[in-house]
């Protein structure tokens, strides 16, 4: 039997995350962690402990006390915040994988899933259906501590047989909680937006392409690969995740056919550089080949969902 502790619920992919894996093995072998109150049917529906990833001995405190056998590790400060913030933003996302990473190792828990992402991919990536090796020269220092990760997780399974399964994610949507600070936020501001006000000014100009996937194709391929045996991975870092590629005229469009009045400006900040040095679209022919990813969801449907979930909260 498994028992899960996941670092970081409280989060954009926690919330969605968290939930889904108490209802495939059980609400009390799910054990749920940050450095701040989750929302409340994470807080009632099972254990939650407040945890700071920079404090490893609390973490592996917990771990052993419970008797953890997985680790979902989503604690991190996101792409925009991380600009704003590098250095202290550098120590969370490193040394708090790094901390993890040891303890690991150490206390043998049996498996941990870390998220990589599509920053670590820089100005010189092919930018259309980015393979899954090429070039990599991230810029922003989310990036850095990403590509740095996955070098790290590559390391510790070669020289410890430490058992670290990862992603490439591009940008998550969902509907359940605010977005976290990242490049890709518009696409979820947007249908907030749209219904609360009727107009969205965006801070990407309006033919910005990016991967993007709905929350729960992203919460399906996770656990799908974090069930796969392992041998049949044959990637030792991240694997390339895709999902779609839109740009924020695509969303404004697809808005437009439910809400015939939405309005949209555009008014780029600091986060267009960011977005330009990202791909516009990923190959995950890889990940497709070893552990069956797939998606269910297109933009379309996707807005569908997002606008009748979002009309329900307000
Ligand atoms: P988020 O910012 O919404 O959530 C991160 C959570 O980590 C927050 O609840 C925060 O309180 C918590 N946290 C921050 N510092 C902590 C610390 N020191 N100890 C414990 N918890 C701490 O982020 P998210 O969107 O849920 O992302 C989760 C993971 O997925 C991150 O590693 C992120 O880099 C990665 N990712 C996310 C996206 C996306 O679009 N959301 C895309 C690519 C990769």
């Amino acid at each position: 039997m498994n028992k899960i502790l996941v670092l970081g619920c409280a989060g954009q992919i926690g919330s969605d995350l968290t939930l889904e894996l108490r209802k495939i093995h059980g609400n009390s072998n799910v054990y749920a962690s940050d450095i701040r109150q989750a929302d409340k049917d994470i807080m009632e529906s099972g254990p939650f402990e407040m945890l700071n990833v920079l404090e490893v001995n609390k973490v592996a405190e917990v771990v052993k006390k419970h008797g953890i056998t997985q680790i979902y590790h989503l604690a991190a400060i996101l792409s925009g915040n991380a600009e704003k913030k590098p250095l202290p933003s550098w120590d969370i996302n490193m040394k708090g994988l790094l901390d993890i990473l040891e303890m690991v190792k150490e206390l043998k828990v049996k498996r941990l899933f870390w998220p990589s992402s599509i920053a670590v991919f820089g100005p010189s990536t092919p930018v259309k259906n980015t393979p899954q090796q090429c070039i990599m020269d991230p810029n922003t220092v989310y990036g850095i501590s990403k590509l740095a990760g996955e070098r790290w997780i590559a390391y510790y399974r070669k020289r410890y047989g430490v058992d670290t399964r990862s992603v490439r994610y591009p940008g998550l949507i969902s509907y359940k909680t605010e977005a976290g600070g990242g490049t890709t936020d518009y696409a979820v501001e947007i249908y907030y937006e749209a219904i609360k006000k009727g107009t969205y000014q965006c801070f990407l100009e309006k033919d910005t392409y990016l991967p993007m996937m709905f929350m729960p194709d992203a919460i399906k391929a996770t656990i799908q690969l974090m069930e796969t045996d392992a041998n049949k991975l044959s990637i030792d870092d991240s694997y390339n995740v895709g999902g779609m590629s839109f740009c924020p005229d695509d969303v404004f469009k697809a808005i437009k056919k439910e809400m015939p009045d939405f309005t949209i400006t555009y008014q780029p900040d600091f986060r267009q550089a960011i977005a330009n040095s990202w791909p516009q679209s990923i190959d995950d022919s890889i990940a497709q080949r070893d552990w069956g990813l797939n998606y269910q969801y297109d933009l379309d449907a996707m807005t569908k969902v997002m606008l009748k979930e979002i009309k329900k909260k307000f």
